[in-house]
């Protein structure tokens, strides 16, 4: 979590310089949006949610805090988008309600799906569809595109030259060396780059601790196929809607094997559709059914590609754990979980195996076959491009803590000068100026809540208080007081929820209450709730051990 962020004065910035504002990613793995400054204008890299997690009830996604941006609209050239990950576009909805006409920037897939996004939001944006190798003038921002491997094809990193200096900013990327689609992540480009100079090297941290290289793609494919030549009944296949390679491998699995495919869930079936028009991803005819059709099919011809591998609780897998959904898993289904175990979701992960589990699958997953490799780069894979781009300073971005110290200590092994390699929290502001960087300040980076049709009404503190409910229950404490005099008029009722004792249990309570009332009036009703709340809080804790969300109600006498 991050703790509220404390905004500092900036100092201004050098007319030729280059200001770098990180308003997330940093310390966590989600909502990406690093914001450029360069002569008077700004350009947003990415711009994505956090998922929330278990100690996060009821919220659906977190956003980065526009604070600081939403006085600058004006001045925003472009949002630039790496790649078409939720947690580098699923922010922009939210940011360009604030100011529609912002051009965004990206590849042909990415565009493709920030649109359809932007659709459930009735908006059209402005779009500039660019590819790697494109070198284009982004109002002061001369942007180059560079190609990059990831988990997601037409993946892009972008680099900005200024005065001040180049910035390479990687966006996620590792350097599977036999990629499906053939696209590799360009090192030559790299290697130019670095030969001109790489002032400051913004790297995906992700895997920073993980020893070697991430596994190629290819890899996968035995385990796959042995899964679905064994599989006695129907396969029930879990991704992200927006890992298109690692579908089209169990499309190409499925085809193999005679069995036919549905695709279940709407981000699914939308983000399929998609990769399909647009050519990254193969389907022969005939493969792709609608789920209907399958009724009519054996079990041993069916496969089901579906969401919520993270354990999601609306997701389709979850629902079909909860026997929620209308596909009703059984003794002998398979369920294969291709995709990785994000951190934070690792209970609710387990939670899904073991209620599959429960229904009679065989569930495969990470931890029992090779069906999943990450999609970033290992050390191994930063070390390489940390000797070819030879980067005067370094930022290490995306990760938690330990993640982006990792980085930083094979920058560092590589010959980045300690002080030249700046680690930093949500809100980190980096000036570039003469090809030096340095850490100049701090803006505001809260957690800005979307909870249903709400954006930022849920705060820390309201969060707090769900957590004491969920795990404490609730005291709800009514009094009528003569405020004028501070005396209470009755004795205080009591309605408890999810806590264990009686409510007659309450009533020793109400004569310390009385004292401390009356000690204290003349009261407002607010003084007289506070009261009533600190002296049940204390009471209750005293005498139960359990500290319940107390909730007093004071009526005027
Ligand atoms: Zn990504």
């Amino acid at each position: 979590m991050t703790p509220p962020a404390s905004s500092t004065a900036l100092p201004d910035l050098d007319r030729a310089g280059l200001r770098v504002v990180a308003f997330g990613g940093l310390g966590e793995i989600g909502r990406n949006m690093t914001v450029l400054e360069y002569r008077g204008r700004l350009l947003v890299i990415d711009c994505g949610v956090l998922f929330p997690e278990e100690h996060q009830p009821g919220i659906d996604v977190i956003l980065p805090d526009f604070t600081w941006i939403r006085d600058r609209l004006d001045r925003v050239a472009a949002i630039v988008l790496t790649h078409g990950h939720e947690d580098h576009i699923g922010g922009v909805p939210y940011l360009l309600r604030e100011r529609p006409s912002i051009p965004v920037v990206g590849s042909r897939l990415t565009l493709a799906f920030v649109k359809a996004k932007l659709e459930e939001f009735r908006i059209r944006p402005n779009t500039i569809e660019v590819e790697a190798g494109r070198r284009i003038d982004l109002d002061t921002f001369d942007c180059e595109f560079v190609a990059v491997n990831h988990s997601i094809p037409d993946g892009l990193a972008v680099a900005v030259r200024t005065d001040a200096g180049m910035l390479l900013h990687t966006g996620d990327f590792k350097m599977d060396q036999f990629p499906l689609d053939g696209r590799i992540t360009d090192l030559r480009a790299f290697a130019r780059l670095g030969e001109e100079g790489v002032a400051l090297f913004l790297t995906d941290s992700t895997n920073a601790e993980v020893p070697g290289f991430t596994t190629s793609e290819r890899e996968l494919t035995p385990a796959i196929e042995t899964v679905f030549r064994t599989a006695p009944k129907r396969i029930i296949v879990s991704s992200f809607a927006s890992h298109v390679h690692r579908i089209q491998q169990v499309l190409d699995a499925a085809q193999a094997s005679g069995r036919k495919v549905a695709f279940v869930g709407r981000s699914m079936v939308r983000n399929m559709g998609i990769a399909r028009d647009l050519g990254y991803l193969t389907i022969p005819d005939g493969l792709v059914v609608d789920l209907k059709q399958l009724d009519r099919l054996p079990d041993r011809r069916v496969t089901l590609i579906c969401t919520g591998s993270q354990g999601e609780p609306m997701a389709a897998l979850a629902r079909m754990a909860n026997r929620d959904h209308m596909v009703r898993v059984g003794e002998g289904d398979t369920v294969l979980l291709a995709s990785s175990l994000i951190p934070g979701n690792e209970s609710a992960i387990y939670r899904l195996i073991n209620g599959l589990s429960r229904l009679g699958a065989n569930v495969v997953h990470t931890g029992n076959a090779k069906v999943h490799v990450s999609g970033h780069a290992s050390a191994g894979e930063l070390v390489y491009c940390y000797n070819i781009v030879k980067p005067a300073n370094v930022m290490p971005v995306h990760g938690e803590w330990r993640h982006l110290q990792a980085n930083a200590a094979l920058a560092e092994r590589t010959g980045v000068p300690h002080d030249r390699i700046l680690v930093g929290e949500d809100g980190m502001v980096v000036d570039l100026v003469a090809g030096r960087a340095s850490i100049v300040g701090k803006v505001p980076a809260q957690h800005i809540y979307v909870d249903g049709q709400t954006v930022g009404g849920a705060t820390e503190a309201s969060l707090a208080d769900r957590r004491t409910l969920a795990q404490e229950g609730a005291v709800t404490v009514v009094g009528i007081v003569e405020l004028r005099t501070g005396r209470l008029a009755e004795d205080l009722d009591f309605i408890v929820h999810g806590f264990t004792q009686d409510p007659s249990d309450f009533h020793d309570v109400t004569p310390a209450v009385r004292t401390t009332l009356r000690k204290a009036g003349p009261l407002t009703q607010e003084d007289a709730e506070g009261i009533v709340r600190d002296t049940v809080s204390r009471w209750i804790n005293k005498r139960f051990r359990r500290t319940p969300l107390v909730i007093p109600v004071v009526v005027e006498e």
